[in-house]
């Protein structure tokens, strides 16, 4: 009972008229456009995954979630993803009902839910149309701040959360690096204290990390103390929520360009004696990486269910199509070799669904459950994060099939989640370590690595 009323303050903020965003207002419906909103229903975008059996508050997100979605339809996203603008009125309307806090304190401002309704707000999200650039915008709002929840002390909390669920501070997460890669013990970027241990100095490169071109805060994962001085790989990185001054020495970034989601920044982000203060430490020092964990569980539950979202979006598309377009005198949808793959698709999608909601469900309970291991919660995560990805790739692969020529053309967006949708494939942990860690942790093989 205690979750509801904040959801209920969220859904009250969102009952009051909201302006549309100009972008809205403004969005050119071409000739070819005015006939997607005839063929192609907005609303059908929701109707295809089995609602039954979530909770009340998952689907009271879910409801208000469309109601902020409503005002960026696809064409907001297809010029966004064209011009190479961040989506900044999308994240301010999300922050302006309060949505960025769903899984934050109450006592910060925060609506203290879980990563269960955090995961359906972002799977709302992509499945609305705004696919991974959608979710990429604010999702290291909520994952990469669980920790910094967790850990942080009173005064990093009262300065941090509340900038950060107004909109005023974006966040990013700093551990990918160029030469170490999935190899993230290795990783190099070190972080040494001053004499007078009143700061630190940050010396080393991130890579890929998203929004650090709008982001003021980075959560940063840094060597603290070098490999060979510790007894284990795991010990010795710290976590770090640190500034992010563009103007300060020491601090440069460089934008990539990129497949898809084009709409999110991703940079190659440079350290060179970057001067920190001592307080940014989160947590103990060496003991870095495993309170990050506790981000990247959340992380691959968000991501499984940012994919599971686009997943069904295309799936949606595809079946529109497929009972509209007609050739050979019927509807391309009454040849099996259409229907049956989406069929399939849609049953794949629905069982990646469950996993995902099965790991959101332990994630979440494993806080007062003592008996719901950290292990048992990553194989959940792990395992729904590439189950969802996997469906949800295949799903989009099909609806571009699906659309033959028009699959490829932009005005349909199938294009868009197939770019999109290899995301999740990849990152935050690829198919192939996911593979090797159920082969080890769970069957007990030998490490091949
Ligand atoms: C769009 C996008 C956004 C991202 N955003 C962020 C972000 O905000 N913050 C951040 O820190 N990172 C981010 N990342 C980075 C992402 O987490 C990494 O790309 C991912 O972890 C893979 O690391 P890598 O690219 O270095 O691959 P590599 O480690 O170089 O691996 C390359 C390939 O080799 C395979 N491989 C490597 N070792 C093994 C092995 N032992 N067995 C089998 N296969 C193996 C991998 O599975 C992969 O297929 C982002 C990436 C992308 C593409």
């Amino acid at each position: 009972m205690a979750a509801r009323l904040p959801v209920a303050r969220a859904l009250t903020r969102l009952s009051r008229p909201t302006a549309l965003s100009p972008i809205t207002q403004h969005n050119t419906i071409t000739a070819h456009n005015r006939h997607n909103a005839r063929t192609f229903s907005r609303s059908s975008h929701h109707r295809l995954m089995e609602m039954s059996n979530f909770t009340e508050n998952q689907l009271t997100v879910r409801d208000a979630i469309l109601k902020v979605t409503e005002q960026f339809p696809d064409e907001y996203w297809q010029e966004r993803d064209r011009t190479e603008t961040d989506p900044t009125d999308f994240h301010a309307a999300l922050a302006a009902d309060g949505w960025l806090g769903i899984a934050l304190p109450e006592e910060f401002g925060g609506s203290g839910l879980g990563i269960s309704e955090a995961t359906m707000m972002l799977q709302t999200i992509t499945q609305s149309g705004a696919g991974m650039a959608g979710a990429q915008s604010i999702h290291a709002n909520v994952y990469a701040t669980q920790p910094l929840a967790k850990f942080g002390n009173q005064q990093q909390l009262e300065s941090t959360i509340p900038d950060i669920i107004s909109g005023k501070t974006r966040v990013c997460f700093g551990v990918t690096e160029p030469n170490t890669g999935l190899d993230t013990l290795r990783l190099k970027t070190s972080a040494t204290k001053s004499a007078d241990g009143q700061s630190y100095s940050v010396s080393g490169q991130k890579i890929w990390i998203t929004c650090a071109q709008v982001a003021k805060k980075m959560i940063l994962l840094a060597r603290t103390t070098p490999l060979e001085q510790v007894k284990k790989p795991n010990e010795g990185l710290s976590m770090f929520c640190i500034d992010l001054d563009k103007s300060a020495p020491g601090l440069e970034m460089k934008k990539i360009r990129k497949m898809g989601g084009n709409a999110v920044d991703a940079n190659e982000v440079f350290f060179d004696n970057y001067q920190i203060p001592a307080d940014t430490l989160v947590g103990a020092e060496g003991q870095g990486f495993k309170i990050i964990l506790h981000g990247m569980n959340a992380e691959r539950c968000l991501l499984a269910g940012e994919a599971l979202g686009i997943g069904y979006a295309a799936l949606t598309k595809a079946a529109t199509y497929a009972k509209e377009r007609v050739v050979f005198g019927r509807p391309i949808g009454q040849n099996q070799a259409i229907a049956h793959p989406l069929a399939d698709s849609y049953m794949q999608l629905e069982a990646a669904k469950l996993a995902t909601y099965h790991a959101t469900s332990l994630y979440d309970r494993s806080k007062d459950d003592r008996s719901i291991t950290t292990h048992a919660v990553g194989v959940a995560a792990n395992s729904a994060k590439y189950l969802a990805a996997e469906a949800a790739y295949t799903a989009c692969e099909r609806a571009v099939m699906s659309h033959g020529g028009m699959g490829y053309a932009r005005e349909y967006n199938v294009e868009r989640y197939l770019r999109e949708i290899f995301v999740p494939r990849i990152a935050p942990v690829s198919r192939e370590m996911i593979k090797n860690y159920i082969s080890t942790q769970v069957l007990g093989m030998p490490r091949s690595y």
